[in-house]
Order: C-alpha cells, then structure tokens, then sequence
C-alpha cells in the first residue's frame, strides 16, 4: 500500500491548489443541522466527523433532473446534451463509495448510460474513514464497511492535526503532490489508521445485522408470498418516495419531453423516479403492476434483498441508514425488515 501523512495544516493550500481545477464538495453541517455535501469556500468548515450526509451522492452523476437532446420543431433538428464539470468529492465514506461502485455497475448494464459516464469520468473521489456512525446505519453488516476500489485516495485520521492518506490511482497520487511536500507514512502511522478503522468498524458491528447479509437474498425471496407481512409493515406507508429518493442506490428516473409555447423548441429531459411512488408503475391504458403501498414497499424489499444481488451478486442496499433517517412513518428500515424476516424464517425451519 502507497501511503503519505498530511497534515491538517496543509489541507487548505491543496484545496486552493484543486479548486483551480475542480468544484469541490466537502462535508459540512447545513443550517438544518444535518450534514451534507457543500461546494467548498476557503473559509467553510469541514466536518471530518460527519456521521451521514443528510443527502446522497448519486446526484453528483445523476442529477434530479436533466435534459439529454433539445430539438428544433421547425428545423427537426436535435442535438444530445450532456455538461460534465470536473469535481472532487472529498470526504466520501465507504459505505457511499460501494454505492457509487454498484451505481457504475448498474448505469452500464446493458448500454452505456453516456450522461452518467461522463460525470463519473470527471469526478475524483476522495474516500474518508468515518469517526462516527450514524445511529440508523448498519453498514457494518452489509459488507460495506471497507471498499478496496473506486476512490483516487482514501482519507483516515489518525491523530487531531493528521491523516494518513492512501493512494487509490495515480491521478489521486498526482494530486496529492500538487501541494506542499507531503511524506510517505511510517508503519507506525499506518498501524494507526488500522486501528482507527478497527475501532470504528467495532462500533459499527453493535448495530449491525444479526446474522449474515449473503442470507438475505435467499430469505426475502422466500417471503415475497407472504402478503400479510408485507400488508401488515406497510399499513402506514405515505407512498411519499422519500425513502427512494434518499438512497444512494436508488437510480431509477423517467424520461419526458416538453416544448415551448409555440412548438419551435423542446427537450428531452429525465429527472428522479421511485418505485415507492403511486404512478412509477402504471402504463399506458391506466393498468399499475403495482397499485397499492404495500406491493410497492415489498417490491422496494425485494429489490434491495434479491433482485439486485441476482443481477451483480451485491444486495441493493448499502446501510447507509438514510431511509430510516427520511421517513415520517418510522416503517423504511431495511435492517429491521430483513432481521424479521430471518426470525421468522429460522423459526419455520
Ligand atoms: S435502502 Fe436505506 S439503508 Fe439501504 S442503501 Fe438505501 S437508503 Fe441506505
Ligand atoms: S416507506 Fe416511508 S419514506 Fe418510503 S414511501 Fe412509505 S412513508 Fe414514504
């Protein structure tokens, strides 16, 4: 493993160094309170001990809405879209970083998603070791607590006014010696920054799932049939999205057209769907596959617990805790589904 020691007083001079190449996003406490990912000024303050961005990243590569082709009525004439900023996101935790890897999966299955690719290409992704875990995660049990890919370098404390820094890429490497020199890290340092993940990792596992997450495919497919949980759990589901639009692995959108008043010019734009939203399954002629909440909220089960671990061999959630966090009705809680559905699996056995 490449590593270096920097220290916190060098950080700034990197960061103006970046910030004249990259739109910088970095951790910090929003006006709500809730931590969130911020466009850098070099007087914002950091919050390296953020537990969980209120908000996830994928808007970074797949932003609420976006148009894809404007076209010309007159002329019929049309031209793709596609704006891709070069940004660093700095201060990522793993458990998002496995997110933006299942996501870069995902997005390319079958065809290039060319939009979602050409953010990705021009984002740099700089990893941090979470300090804290948020009390609604459980990554910890979704093999989510450490990523070996997908960040350019990978950020852990390992004291008040330093970081061990590991290389990722070689681009992540170039970067780092934009600035002030910085040192290769001792083994002791690097001792440290194992010890710090050891830590954070032990606290992590106390919320965590209470058996292991390869089980869950298996489980929930076996209870899809089972209509009275499904019924019972969802009584009070809102049907709001909230849940889905949170999530770092939610990706799914729709696709729509508009023109102007006088039908010269349009565009083609996506923007954000659900599946936990009431029309994200009804076609043309008015039938829905999935009329009411509670189909709806097993499908979002399932998907996260079978469908998209069939697909990659991941589970579709990374435990992240976000939608426990969004939802007004407490029943968006994947741990709690899951570990019911264990119980009462082992106690049919
Ligand atoms: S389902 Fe919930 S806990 Fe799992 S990744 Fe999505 S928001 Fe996070
Ligand atoms: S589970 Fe909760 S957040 Fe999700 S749609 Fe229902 S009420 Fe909204």
């Amino acid at each position: 493993m490449i590593a270096y020691t920097v220290y916190l007083q060098q950080i700034q001079e990197l960061l103006q160094e970046w910030s004249k190449t990259y739109n910088i996003y970095v951790p910090t406490r929003a006006e709500d309170h809730f931590f969130e990912f911020r466009c850098w000024q070099p007087d914002m303050h950091i919050a390296w001990d953020y537990d969980l961005a209120y908000t996830s990243l994928k808007g970074f590569f797949l932003p609420p809405r976006e148009d894809l082709i404007h076209f010309d009525l007159q002329h019929y004439t049309s031209s793709p879209v596609a704006q891709a900023p070069k940004q660093l996101l700095f201060g990522v935790h793993p458990y998002d970083i496995k997110a933006i890897n299942q996501l870069d999966q995902l997005m390319n299955t079958d065809s290039v998603d060319v939009n979602y690719q050409l953010r990705r290409d021009n984002t740099m992704i700089f990893g941090l070791e979470p300090s804290r875990v948020a009390d609604t995660a459980f990554w910890a049990g979704m093999d989510a607590s450490r990523v070996d890919l997908g960040y350019d370098l990978f950020w852990t404390r390992i004291s008040t006014g330093a970081f061990l820094v590991q290389v990722g890429s070689a681009q992540g490497e170039e970067m780092l010696k934009k600035g002030p020199a910085v040192d290769k890290a001792t083994a002791a340092e690097k001792e440290a920054a194992r010890r710090m993940h050891l830590r954070v990792s032990s606290v992590a596992a106390r919320q965590s799932l209470s058996f292991p997450w390869t089980k869950v495919p298996e489980i929930t497919g076996k209870f899809y049939q089972r209509k009275l949980y499904w019924r019972e759990r969802a009584k009070t589901c809102l049907s709001c999205g909230s849940c889905n639009l949170v999530c770092p692995t939610c990706y799914c959108f729709d696709i729509q057209e508009e023109t102007d008043d006088h039908l010269k010019q349009g565009s083609r734009y996506r923007q954000w769907d659900g599946c936990m939203l009431e029309g994200f399954a009804r076609i043309a002629g008015g039938h829905n596959f999935r009329p009411t909440p509670w189909e709806r909220y097993r499908h979002r089960y399932m998907r996260k617990g079978k469908y998209i671990f069939d697909k990659i061999g991941e589970l579709g959630c990374v435990g992240c805790g976000r939608c426990v966090r969004a939802c007004t009705a407490r029943i968006a809680n994947p741990k709690e589904v899951f570990i019911e559905i264990w119980e009462a699996v082992k106690n049919e056995a």
